[in-house]
């Protein structure tokens, strides 16, 4: 998955049973879902699942509590309401709910299906705890759109994951679905139903589908049928209008990849919200052949271009890992009762490392952007607890101490693949590389053959050289932070200062303060940012809550105000700001100024070597 923040810019149809089936045991019978997409009430979806007959007394039936790529505990049994058995006669079975996704259904011999309703996670409304990640959630607008992330819609019985799945949708004429799942009833005439077949339920969570009025385009990329598929509630955006920087994309990351996937269908679902139903936030979840991409619909074109680009190109290479290269824990993985593997330095580090030196090695961003964005995450990373060990982090990223570093993997988990790339680069004159790694690694496993978890680390080591080893023991199973700069002065690179101009409250459009929604919405500076002169000269200090701001108190909206007239500001203006720092109240003062920030920034070194130039051209070219 990637999430992205953008920071505060204080912007009942029951089926009818066929007769023979009751026969076929549970464990061998194909499990029959339906979702009524039609006769939705209160923004609720009535679902049925109707598996074989059972032997056992006691059933158990499942929501996933967590879903494979967002590392977090969500629990869409919450999002279920009314849940029923029935037995064979349509009588109604005692159940009794055991947590939050768990059911228990006594007299299972004689269990026919069992019936729930289901609420959609978009809405704030109906948003039950922590908001769930919204690329992999659910939305039901009645009429209009339908976000089937189907862990949400469809549940699972005890030892009866590795079923098949047949799933009938009635929906609406005028939308049409958009997923990669198999549809069985292509050839039939009804504009209402689809039936949808999954080998089994690992094929159900991996593959969502978006019910929305057609807006599709598809275009062949070596092989691979694109299809990007665009839901935008005013129409600002177009799947037309967006596909020739996707195509443009796309064929750069089959040219840097070569032969190392064998998709033939990709689905790109965009969902762009309005804003009232984002709580989840922003960015996209990964899946085999298809991805869930989830941005604001008021991004300007550059902007929402650009994060399609690096959101959308980071969901591909996960065919990469972990869809491809991953442990027993991603293979088996138990919706219910998951167990972490501890190489998120892979699944999503050099996962976002290939969504960023794709760019540069491709031509679709040049050196400087290519530098700024490593001094971004170099930056970004000092956010986090630079001490942890990033397996340990893996391992528990799902339990309290841990999962507030989750975020890192994007920062931290990018750069530890840099520096081992320059090192492979560095060792093996140019010709290994991490691509060479996860290429290699593909081939010995691949889609359905898993690693060990805790042997891996070994095996890249026997692999490539004793170094690799070394950074590992060091750098990712240790606790020791990288110096970055180590890596950099291999390719002739080094890290400056620059003196650059910046705005009040904001560099261009990254703000020096945040909003704390935890401690009634206090407008605070930002932790782990180069503070400007404004705030340097005025003696603010990260940490900082403001108070107030020329005796105008601030909260949310006022400061949205004074933002706004602080670019009229002239140099000579005073200012009097008041602030809380550790429960103390302080006031500042003093005249604004025209304020600059020094910005560190990677820029090659007065005279590389000739091994320096060597090791940066094949390194940023390829
Ligand atoms: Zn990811």
């Amino acid at each position: 998955m990637k999430k992205i923040s953008f920071l505060l810019v204080l912007g009942l149809l029951l089926n009818a049973c066929a007769g023979g089936k009751k026969l076929i045991s549970a464990d061998k019978a194909l499990i029959k879902a339906n979702i009524d997409l039609v006769n939705v009430n209160e923004d609720k979806v009535l679902v049925s699942v109707d598996p074989g007959a059972f032997s056992e007394q006691t059933v158990y039936f499942y929501i996933p509590k967590t879903v494979p790529g967002t590392y977090s505990t969500d629990n869409y049994g919450k999002y279920i309401e009314s849940f029923k058995a029935f037995d064979y006669k349509g009588k109604e079975l005692s159940t009794s709910k055991i947590d939050d996704n768990t059911w228990e259904i006594s007299n299972g011999a004689s269990l026919d299906k069992v019936s729930y309703f289901v609420n959609d996670t978009y809405d704030s409304e109906s948003t039950i705890g922590d908001p769930v990640f919204s690329p992999s959630g659910t939305n039901i607008l009645k009429g209009r759109n339908f976000m089937l992330n189907l862990h949400g819609f469809v549940g699972y019985f005890k030892n009866l994951t590795e079923v098949p799945y047949e799933i009938s949708i009635n929906h609406p004429e005028n939308l049409v679905a958009t997923t990669s799942l198999n549809k069985i009833n292509e050839t039939k005439t009804s504009k209402s139903l689809d039936t949808f077949l999954a080998s089994r339920y690992f094929q159900v969570t991996d593959n969502p589908i978006l019910y929305a009025p057609a807006d599709i385009v598809s275009f062949e990329v070596n092989g691979i049928t694109v299809n990007l598929s665009v839901y935008s509630p005013n129409k600002t955006y177009t799947a037309a209008s967006l596909k020739d920087r996707m195509y443009k994309m796309m064929a750069a990351q089959k040219s840097f990849l070569g032969a190392i996937n064998s998709t033939k269908e990709y689905n790109i679902i965009l969902y762009l919200s309005e804003g009232e139903d984002d709580a989840g936030g922003y960015g996209a979840l990964e899946h085999h052949t298809s991805t869930v991409v989830v941005l604001p619909e008021f991004m300007d074109r550059g902007r929402l271009e650009q994060a399609m680009v690096d959101v959308v190109s980071h969901e591909f290479f996960h065919i990469v890992t972990p869809l491809s290269v991953h442990s027993e824990e991603v293979q088996f993985f138990d919706f219910n009762d998951p167990k972490m593997s501890m190489h998120l330095w892979m699944y999503e580090g050099t996962t976002e490392y290939f969504a960023n030196i794709f760019q540069i090695q491709q031509g679709l961003i040049n050196e400087e952007e290519f530098y700024q964005r490593i001094m971004d995450k170099i930056n970004n990373s000092k956010r986090y607890d630079d001490t942890m060990s990033f397996t340990e982090m893996s391992k528990h990223i799902l339990e309290d101490g841990f999962k507030d570093n989750y975020a890192n993997v994007y920062e931290k988990g990018t750069l530890i693949n840099m520096a081992l790339d320059i090192t492979l680069r560095d060792l093996s004159n140019g010709e290994k590389s991490v691509l060479w790694l996860l290429k290699e690694l593909s081939k010995k496993y691949g889609d359905s053959t898993p690693f060990k978890d805790d042997l891996f680390i070994d095996e890249v080591v026997a692999m490539t050289y004793p170094e690799i080893g070394e950074f590992f023991e060091t750098h990712v199973i240790g606790d020791t932070p990288i110096d970055y700069e180590i890596y950099l002065q291999k390719v002739g690179l080094v890290i400056g200062t620059k003196e650059e101009e910046s705005g009040f409250f904001l560099k261009g459009e990254v703000p020096y303060i945040d909003v704390d929604p935890q401690n009634d919405n206090a407008i605070f500076i930002r932790k782990g940012v180069i503070l400007n002169s404004f705030f340097e000269n005025l003696g603010a200090k990260a940490g900082d809550v403001i108070k107030s701001i020329d005796g105008a108190l601030i909260n949310l909206e006022s400061m949205r105000s004074v933002i706004g007239q602080s670019f009229s500001w002239p140099s000579t203006k005073k200012i009097i700001m008041v602030v809380d720092r550790a429960g103390e109240r302080l006031t500042l003062q003093g005249e604004v100024g025209k304020p600059t920030v020094q910005s560190k920034v990677i820029k090659p070194v007065a005279n590389p070597t000739k091994s320096q130039l060597d090791l940066l051209h094949i390194w940023t070219k390829g």
